[in-house]
């Protein structure tokens, strides 16, 4: 299994970098997280036809995790894709991405491609033998997902957006890669943990109890010019002891 980033900022972008989002790779199969930037730009820059993108998941309903699902399908249907596309969410973020996409009277398009929209709070879907999805809830202002994604050789997990949360831990024990967001500093981690986030160090605490071997950070408030990905690095290792990683956008990472 493969991870490309196609973005690792916050709600703010930064001139080099778009919103979280990453693409997961595996025997030939690909899965979208999140839909920012300009999916189908992205996928056609790492060599993936977006015409055989298998599976989108949306986390929640956040402007910066949805706001290009819209300009995917659009751009998909303009390309005539034919194969379907599955699109895994939450009950309320399915909601607000239909009402999304219905703005512009995507889902009514003549011959669009077919859609299956998987609606799970807390649970799986197998995407084909040996390839399972889990949803299950965090800890944000709306509702959100966390996520892993299982194959029969390895695991990742990923927080969302949260404050720290038992779930992201309880899914993450056994997984190789723990994908956590990372919004700010050690000081600031009370007003964060009031707003559903989490810092550095807190990512790096719920990846040393799971036992996973690789922590990724992600989603830095690049608003914040005080804040810098070292400080996170910094941060993450004075409670994690394994590696961490601050990914660069489109390039592969072996899980
Ligand atoms: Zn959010």
């Amino acid at each position: 299994m493969n991870i490309v980033f196609f973005g690792t900022s916050g709600g703010v972008q930064s001139a080099e970098d778009s919103n979280v989002s990453f693409l997961i790779l595996y025997q030939g199969n690909s899965i979208l997280v999140d839909v920012s930037g300009s999916p189908v730009q992205s996928l056609k820059k790492v060599g993936i036809n977006p015409l055989e993108l298998d599976c989108v998941v949306i986390t929640h309903e956040h402007t910066d995790h949805i706001y290009a699902l819209p300009s995917l399908i659009h751009n998909l249907w303009l390309m005539k894709r034919e194969k379907p596309l599955t699109i895994i969410t939450n009950t309320s973020t399915e909601r607000k991405a239909k009402e999304l996409c219905n703005l512009f009277s995507l889902l009514s398009r003549e011959a669009l491609f077919p859609m299956k929209w998987v609606s799970i709070e807390e649970g799986k879907h197998v995407v084909e033998p040996g390839v399972e999805i889990s949803l299950f809830p965090v800890v944000h202002s709306v509702s959100t997902s966390g996520l892993k994604i299982s194959t029969s050789y390895s695991s990742i997990v990923y927080s969302s957006d949260t404050s720290p949360c038992e779930k992201v831990g309880l899914y993450a024990k056994g997984a190789k890669m723990l994908i956590h967001e990372s919004s700010g500093s050690v000081g600031e981690e009370n007003v964060l943990n009031k707003s559903g986030h989490s810092s550095a160090r807190q990512a790096g605490e719920i990846a040393e109890r799971a036992g996973v071997k690789t922590l990724v950070l992600c989603h830095f408030d690049f608003s914040k010019r005080e804040y810098s990905t070292e400080q996170a690095i910094s941060e993450a290792k004075s409670a994690f002891r394994g590696l961490i990683i601050i990914p660069d956008s489109f390039k592969s990472y072996l899980i």
